[in-house]
């Protein structure tokens, strides 16, 4: 099955407690598009907006409508990626004085008014609990969220179906995206629902899965400088080379937050280039 699967159903009740209709936004970075879930029996809570299409609110309605339900309850939010709360002005616009809430961090132009929502505060709804829980590394202002009652856990973009996570030069952070995962297994996590691509049945594999890849690519990154590969471009064409190369760009931002992460544990270290990507060398070998 393909990352962008055209066959992905459009909505999916999952559970009696979870409902799931996709953004429409179909796409290298989002796959078959970004899910958005609808939590509880009945006033359903809906986890992510998805990025803004035009058709999507049309789809929720027929899909709410299908199990006798009007709208939303209300909008928590996973992250303030725009494939995640772009719906929010939308869903406004349909159900006037919706509610949304995300935890607010780093945020500057968010789709006011957002409730600030952290970790620690759990949402309640009908049959169903809820416990934000705060894992930067992909976005600083991520939340999980843990859903009691099936001890299943709505990733975002932590846990993807079918893919791997980005982690963003900017705002990402690969040594506290590990401390998410691994403080994640602690959770005893079922089933995971991620924000894109399909459901996934073992969430403690999955993470772990999760964490290997990762030290994986560490070790890939340290063999490369080891071997004299020194920039990020020639370290992408080494290791992904499995990958297609329209991906290259993104892999260049993975490469870059390890090569971080390692050149503040004092194991590498970057000489910056004017006008040539930047070389990277292990700490206590010499230039060459
Ligand atoms: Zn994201």
């Amino acid at each position: 099955m393909s990352w962008i699967d055209p066959e992905f159903p459009r909505v999916a009740t999952l559970t009696d407690r979870v409902g799931r209709v996709l953004g429409l936004n179909p796409g290298m970075m989002t796959g078959p598009g970004t899910n958005t879930y609808l939590v509880g029996r009945r006033d359903p809570i809906l986890i992510d907006t998805g990025a803004g299409v035009e058709e999507y609110p049309a789809l929720l309605e027929s899909y709410l409508a299908g199990r006798g339900w009007t709208q939303p309850s209300r909008v928590i939010l996973t992250h303030r990626h725009k494939d995640h709360l772009g719906g929010v002005e939308q869903l406004r616009a349909r159900f006037p004085g919706l509610a949304v809430a995300k935890m607010i961090h780093r945020d500057t132009d968010l789709p006011l008014p957002i409730d600030d929502l952290r970790e620690g505060h759990t949402v309640y709804g009908d049959g169903v609990t809820l416990i934000p829980v705060h894992t930067p590394g992909h976005a600083s202002d991520h939340l999980c969220y843990f859903l009691v009652e099936e001890q299943a856990l709505f990733t975002g973009d932590v846990v993807l179906g079918g893919s791997t996570t980005v982690i963003p030069s900017g705002d990402g952070d690969l040594a506290d995206y590990m401390a998410s995962l691994r403080g994640l297994l602690s959770l005893d996590v079922r089933r995971i629902y991620p924000a894109h691509g399909p459901v996934i049945e073992d969430g403690q594999a999955k993470l772990r899965e999760y964490i290997q890849h990762r030290l994986m690519r560490e070790r890939q990154i340290l063999e490369a400088l080891a071997d004299g590969v020194e920039t990020i471009p020639e370290i992408v064409a080494r290791i992904y080379a499995d990958v297609s190369a329209k991906l290259h760009p993104v892999a260049a931002q993975s490469v870059e937050s390890h090569l971080k992460k390692l050149a503040k544990e004092d194991r590498v270290r970057e000489t910056v280039a004017r006008d040539a990507p930047s070389r990277w060398t292990l700490v206590g070998r010499t230039c060459s």
